[in-house]
Formats: C-alpha cells, structure tokens, sequence
C-alpha cells in the first residue's frame, strides 16, 4: 500500500443517477461512501436537454439541474464526492484498490461500479482529424455553436431523434444520416423527427468521410451500400453529430470481472451483484437494456442496499 493510500468502508464510482442514488442510500445507511465523479460529472444526463420521462416531473426537468440536485442530496446525507477519475483496479482480494487519477490509491471493503457507458464513433479517420472541429458526439454541448447552420446526425434510435430535434431549434437545417430503411427510436421520437419541417431524414445512408478546409464543410455519402442502385452523395453541412450508441466504461476492471462480448459487467440476474462479494455494478455499464435514468437511479439503489447488508453481514 503506498503511502497516499485511503481506506472506506464503500467506494462509489462514477457521478450519473446510479452512483448519486447509490451515495444517498449508502449516506442515509450511515456507511459514509466517498464517490469520486469521474470523467464526466453528472454523467451522461448533462448531455441532454430536457428529461421528460422521470416520474415526478410533469413538466420535464433539465438533465444538468436533476444531476445537480441529486449531488446535493448525496452531499446531504454524508456522502464525500470528489474530482478524480478511477484509473486502475485490483480486485484480486479484499480489501479492493482504486487508483485515482494514475497516483492516489483507494481500499475499501465495498466497491460500487456505476461508471456509464460513452459514446461510440463510426471509426473514421476523419473523425479523428476533423475532431473539435465539426465532429462532435454531444449536441446539447455543442450544438449552440450551429445556430443557423446545416448539421447533420447519424443514428437512428432515441438518441439520434432526440440530438436532431434538439439540434433542428437552434440549426438551419439537420440531416439524419439513418443506415437502415427504417428508425429505431420509440414512435413518439420518430413521429417528432418526422414532423420537423428542417430535418431531413436519410434512410439507406452510410458516412464515409467528410471534408472541408477550415473544419468540416460536407461529408460523404453512400446510398444503398453494395446494391445495383448504390450511390455516392454529398452534402454540405458545418457539424457532424455521432448518436450511435454506447460502449460501457468497465475497462479497468476487466480483468477480474465477467464482461458481456461488448464490455457490460455481468450480474447476477436482477441484482447488481457481480461474481465478486462486495463489488457491486450499477448502471448502464451493466445495463444493455433499458439505458433509463429511472433504471439506472433503481439499480443505484439496489446496490448501496447490496453494499450495507454485506458489511453489516461481514462485520466490516
Ligand atoms: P441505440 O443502440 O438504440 O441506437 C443506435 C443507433 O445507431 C441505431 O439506429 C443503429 O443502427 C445506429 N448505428 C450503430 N452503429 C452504427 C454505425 N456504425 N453506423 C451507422 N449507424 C449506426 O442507441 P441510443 O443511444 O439511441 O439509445 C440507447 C438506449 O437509450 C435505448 O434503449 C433508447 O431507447 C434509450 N434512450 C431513451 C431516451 C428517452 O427515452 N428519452 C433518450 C435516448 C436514449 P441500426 O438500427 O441499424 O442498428
């Protein structure tokens, strides 16, 4: 053990619904959890405008104004929430270690993972050149600097309907570049993008680079990929949205933990137990599912419940 090193009795990783509500019920238990935010605080719910399906709220809540008030909540009730960024782990025995930010090192004898999940990118070399410069995988952080401009975005489930609504009130117009002949998203997503007047959706549609000399000016199109009919489309746009999916953060505990083929840690069924006593995931990086602020804040729940009947069980 180096000689920063700290111990709790329950360590929470990770700042969206699942560890704030995890760091409320490990408060009020009187387990005094430290939570560290990670890379992102707040989560992925500071990336959305309005949340309008969280029971309670009629009118919708703001995503950034519920993770505050959350954090509020878990600081209330004797919850230590700090910056740092979980960079490495030892689960191998008990007590667990957490390494923060690549230095301070972390035991404790309960470990909540709820650490999300990020977005995913087409793999595009020109992602990687036009990044920052019109490629952005964040509408409602970046999507301000399109007023009046055309974008365009790529995905065709709730996310993607939602960052083109959004982006289709401050943008000129918005193009959803879709894979597929038909929308993932939910018929209430759907029936939305289609009755925007400025989006345009492209069905059949794949990306294959863009261009532009100061920042991104258009990208490439194919359209019916590998079909007689096949085609190559341009369009001009001045931002290029990502809104494809997610890829679970659970790579620093991948060595001890069972993962599912895209990085999900495995749980017992219908709790947030992993094959670990005492470590605990909750969340969408256990979560391919339902994705759901509600789910996510549930499973939170369950795993600080988790967390205080093990060490109560433990004598720890
Ligand atoms: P999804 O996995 O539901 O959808 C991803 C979309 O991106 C699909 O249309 C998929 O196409 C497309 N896609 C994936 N990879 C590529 C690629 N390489 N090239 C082109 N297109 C690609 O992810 P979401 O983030 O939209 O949603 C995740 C979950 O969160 C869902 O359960 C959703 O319902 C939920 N959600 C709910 C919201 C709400 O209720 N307000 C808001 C946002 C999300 P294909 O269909 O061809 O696979």
């Amino acid at each position: 053990m180096n000689k920063t090193s700290e111990h709790t009795r329950c360590l929470i990783i990770g700042s969206g619904p699942a560890g704030f509500t995890a760091a409320i019920y490990a408060g009020r238990a009187n387990l005094s959890p430290i939570l560290f935010e990670g890379m992102q605080p707040g989560g992925q719910l500071t990336t959305t405008s309005e949340i309008e399906n969280f029971p309670g709220y009629p009118e919708g809540i703001n995503g950034n104004d519920m993770m505050e008030d959350l954090r509020k909540q878990a600081v209330k009730f004797g919850c230590d929430v700090r910056w740092g960024v979980a960079t490495a782990s030892d689960l191998s025995s008990a007590p667990y270690h957490i390494i923060i930010d690549g230095e301070k090192e972390m035991t404790c004898d309960t470990l909540i993972i709820a650490t999300g999940a990020t977005a995913k990118y087409l793999g595009l070399p020109d992602e990687v050149k036009y990044a920052g410069q019109g490629v952005s995988a964040c509408a409602t952080c970046d999507g301000f600097f399109y007023r009046k401009k055309k974008v365009a975005v790529v995905g065709g489930g709730d996310t993607a309907c939602e960052e083109a609504s959004y982006l289709a009130g401050l943008a000129s117009h918005v193009y959803l570049i879709v894979r597929k002949n038909f929308l993932r998203a939910s018929k209430i997503m759907q029936e939305r993008v289609m009755g925007t007047p400025n989006i345009t959706v492209l069905f059949e549609h794949e990306t294959t680079g863009l261009f532009g000399e100061n920042g991104v000016e258009g990208a490439h199109l194919v359209k019916r990929r590998g079909k007689p009919d096949e085609e190559q489309v341009d369009i001009v746009i001045d931002g290029f949205f990502l809104a494809i999916g997610h890829q679970p953060n659970s790579g620093i505990f991948a060595p001890y933990l069972d993962l599912d083929e895209t990085g999900y840690i495995l749980t017992v069924p219908g709790t947030p137990r992993t094959k670990i006593p005492g470590v605990f995931a909750a969340g969408d990086v256990a979560d391919p599912h339902y994705r759901q602020a509600i789910t996510a804040a549930g499973s939170g729940c369950k795993a600080a419940l988790e967390a205080e009947r093990y060490l109560s069980a433990n004598k720890l």
